[in-house]
């Protein structure tokens, strides 16, 4: 059964699009993927808006991932060929006013998955659902299906098998197990995008938007929208700040500037005078109800004096406990260390095995960044291997 063929293992987005990169150019690719259905995590990700790349400059684009090999394959597949890949499928992009790139209106995100299925099915893609990937050699693949287990040849594997969160999704990280066996470097997984659980419980504001905030943590800081939860705050700044309090060791605090385009003195000043504070706050500071209801949390000593109002304002801590379970968060960081890969995403101890997508250890805020990165990478094995054939070709006319 197909000799000597490409394996991609796992139908998500990193496989898929080097599933489609690799037959563009005439190979025989078969992808094997656990579930019933491609792409479960991608269609999740469509729930809540699917913003499937960034308009960001190139430059600061690549600055929000932690990996220079990642910030790299961007640089090769960027943003503007994401759009242009949707565009040959018949979809149209618009960018968001947070500059996030998403489908036109009229496009569900299912509706993109199957454009992406027919066009692989028309490049001769076979997709091989309900296959479990249980091992592999350097030249063959264990996978079990509903009839047993088979062994199959392969010139080229790739791992696509994603990261760890939403297991529903099929992304299950089982890899781990079956890598580090093969003594290939892993960092273990943890949560990123993900929440924070608090010290101090904010119940009584659970559901309320702190909106056009900034968040900062020592010299990183976000301003956007953070929501209180029933075990302490969600939200973009949060996410984007994952990375930098991931070096450190929890607890640890976070500071909300409440009124980031006004200085301590000018908050100083508006609160200054007879009135009552309650009624300045909101009047004079025009501060949401949600931020005044967090100032009240403040002892009557803090709350009553203007100096140090001012400053809560301007930095009110919220000390965070940890990570929300990783099953819940948008995505993982860790996966195969770099250390394992050369900057083909190719394993250093299994030539003609490469790891791309999420299973690779790296990280970047959610806003399209997450899903830019498994297409690059995609691509970028996808290139590798074609170079590689390519210089074997030449080889051999010699
Ligand atoms: C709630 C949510 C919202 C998100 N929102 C966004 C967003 O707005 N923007 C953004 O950029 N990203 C977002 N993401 C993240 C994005 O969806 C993921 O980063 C992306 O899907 C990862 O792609 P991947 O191909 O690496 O892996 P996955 O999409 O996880 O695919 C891996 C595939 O491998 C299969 N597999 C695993 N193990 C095996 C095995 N042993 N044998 C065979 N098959 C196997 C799995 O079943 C799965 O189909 C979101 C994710 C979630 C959960």
């Amino acid at each position: 059964m197909f000799e000597n063929q490409i394996i991609i293992i796992g139908a998500g987005p990193a496989g898929l699009m080097a599933a489609q990169k690799l037959a563009e150019k005439g190979f025989n690719v078969h992808v094997y993927e656990q579930n019933k259905a491609a792409a479960r995590k991608f269609l999740v990700a469509g729930k809540g808006g699917f913003n499937l790349t960034h308009s960001e400059e190139l430059n600061a684009f690549v600055e929000k991932y932690d990996a220079p090999e990642i910030r790299e394959s961007v640089q090769i597949f960027d943003n503007q060929k994401v759009i242009a890949w949707l565009n040959d499928l018949g979809i149209t992009t618009y960018v968001g006013s947070s500059g996030k790139i998403f489908p036109t209106k009229n496009f569900k995100p299912i509706q993109v998955l199957n454009a992406w299925l027919q066009k692989l099915e028309t490049l001769d893609v076979q997709i091989h659902y309900e296959h479990t990937f249980l091992d592999f050699d350097d030249s063959s693949i264990l996978l079990k299906n509903n009839d047993g287990e088979i062994k199959l040849k392969y010139s080229k594997l790739i791992l696509a098998m994603g990261g760890g969160s939403w297991k529903k999704t099929g992304s299950d990280a089982k890899w781990i197990d079956i890598l580090k066996a093969k003594k290939i470097a892993i960092k273990p997984l943890e949560s990123a995008n993900s929440g924070y659980n608090t010290s101090s419980g904010f119940h009584h504001l659970q559901g309320q938007y702190l909106k056009n905030i900034k968040v900062y943590f020592n010299d990183h800081s976000k301003t956007g929208e953070i929501v209180f939860t029933k075990y302490g705050v969600e939200g973009s700044p949060i996410y984007f700040l994952n990375r930098f309090t991931r070096q450190h060791e929890f607890p640890l605090t976070l500071y909300i500037d409440l009124k980031p385009n006004l200085s301590e003195e000018e908050i100083l000043a508006a609160l200054s005078g007879n009135e009552k504070v309650s009624p300045v706050l909101k009047r004079n500071l025009k501060l949401s109800t949600t931020a005044l209801n967090l100032l009240k949390t403040l002892s009557k000593e803090n709350y009553l004096s203007v100096k140090k109002l001012a400053l809560f304002i301007k930095k009110f801590p919220i000390e965070i406990r940890n990570f929300r379970p990783i099953d819940e968060v948008i995505s993982t960081a860790g996966g195969v260390s770099f250390s394992a890969l050369n900057s083909n995403f190719e394993l250093k101890n299994f030539p003609n095995v490469f790891c791309i997508g999420e299973m690779v250890d790296w990280e970047a805020p959610t806003g399209g960044y997450l899903l830019q990165a498994c297409f690059s990478t995609g691509a970028a094995a996808a290139r590798a291997i074609a170079d590689s054939e390519k210089n074997a070709q030449l080889t051999a006319k010699k």
